[in-house]
């Protein structure tokens, strides 16, 4: 009986234990909220991970749904994501864990006619990057083009290098489109009400066919910081 009862209280303390690791484990509260066709901010739960299929480079974790959906459509090789390295602007996205290096991936079918066509559809204009992206480096761009390199740069709110931003801008809503390729609108979308102070960005209804419509990156709301230019970031592998 009173073994018995030393056990319970034993796998009590056990349980107990284990919800506290569940909860400092847990990430940090992350809302997520749809603002547009291909649009969407999250604010919380920023985190730098590895990017999966690319060793050694890591990325903001909420960036990871975009990161996958690019890399499988435009058969991506990433050389770079979240970095302090000195040949990239210090006050940019890498050492935000908001940036990619991109070449194509030729053992897979990549070329760089695909990498044009992503920043094309980035960047359709020189200077004049679609949301959610912030800069875009790539031909035009000293340091960049095709034939040496793609920078994306996502957009967010000011933050400080080597911690990630309180809010960024994605394609996709993290949360969404990590489970077995279900379309935006589970996860987290449109969480609890969110502080962002409801920006100035229409929906861009219409158009269909899922094609992108421009949203001029001086459509963000205010709290997206201004973009940096990486002017010499010669970093092809
Ligand atoms: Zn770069």
């Amino acid at each position: 009986m009173t073994l018995r009862r030393t056990q319970t209280l034993l796998v009590c303390l056990l349980a107990v234990v284990a919800v506290g690791a569940l909860v400092a484990a847990a990430p940090g509260a992350m809302r997520s909220k749809k603002i547009g066709n291909n649009l969407c901010r999250t604010t919380g739960g920023g985190k730098f991970v590895r990017i999966p299929g690319f060793p050694g480079e890591r990325i903001d974790r909420r960036l990871l749904p975009d990161v996958k959906y690019l890399v499988k459509r435009y058969k991506l090789f990433i050389t770079d994501g979240y970095s302090n390295d000195p040949v990239h602007a210090s006050n940019g996205e890498h050492p935000l864990g908001l940036a990619l290096d991109i070449v194509p991936d030729k053992a897979n079918g990549g070329s760089w006619k695909l990498v044009s066509r992503l920043a094309k559809r980035a960047e359709p204009v020189q200077n004049q990057p679609v949301a959610p992206w912030r800069w875009v480096g790539y031909n035009g761009d000293a340091g960049h083009g095709r034939g040496n390199h793609l920078h994306l740069s996502w957009n967010h709110s000011d933050a400080r290098a080597g911690h990630p931003a309180k809010t960024v801008y994605t394609m996709r809503c993290p949360g969404a489109a990590t489970r077995g390729g279900q379309k935006d609108g589970g996860g987290r979308d449109g969480g609890a009400g969110d502080s962002g102070g409801g920006g100035g960005l229409s929906p861009g209804s219409g158009g269909g066919g899922g094609g992108i419509q421009p949203r001029l990156e001086t459509a963000f709301p205010r709290d997206a910081a201004d973009p940096v230019v990486e002017t010499g970031g010669v970093d092809a592998p």
